[in-house]
């Protein structure tokens, strides 16, 4: 395997790319919150710690493409949480049921998300965006970086 523009035998998949620089970050911030937490600090101060996934500019341009299907189930589960949760909590204080609810809550989200997809692959061109998604992956499968001359070379 040899990069189609300079010859260098230094290319890496695309993949490996991506992994490399993409890491894991510790964080941790002191904050003084505007109300009064005495009661649970001495100091009124909050310690905040978390994890944050970085990316180098290289790693991003060599991440995978997203699916457009995961990005219409995504933006349709707010709605679903809030026709979900009202239809889920109207039924439940009706029956006097909290699993009713719950059930009509899970089974209106699933339903109201699927729906989304189904309509989208038929009538909003879903099918041919996945299309062009399975096509895009499979480039990028095949997509290799030049650590020389940072030229990208596909190798179908
Ligand atoms: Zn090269």
């Amino acid at each position: 395997m040899r990069c189609q523009h300079c010859g260098s035998e230094n290319i890496k998949r695309f993949s490996v790319v991506c992994e490399e620089g993409t890491s894991v970050e510790n964080i941790s911030a002191t904050s003084k919150p505007v109300w009064n937490t005495k009661p649970f600090s001495p100091h009124g101060k909050q310690k905040i710690k978390g994890t944050r996934v970085v990316k180098t500019e290289l790693a991003k341009r060599c991440s995978p493409p997203v699916s457009p299907e995961t990005m219409v189930l995504y933006l349709s589960s707010f709605p679903g949480m809030f026709i979900g949760g009202y239809l889920g909590i109207r039924a439940g204080s009706l029956m006097h049921s909290f699993w009713l609810g719950l059930v009509v809550f899970l089974l209106v989200i699933a339903g109201l998300m699927f729906g989304a997809v189904f309509l989208w692959e038929k009538f909003g061109g879903g099918k041919k965006a996945m299309q062009n998604y399975r096509a895009n992956v499979h480039v990028w499968q095949h997509s290799w970086y030049c650590t020389k001359c940072g030229e990208v070379t596909i190798l179908l």
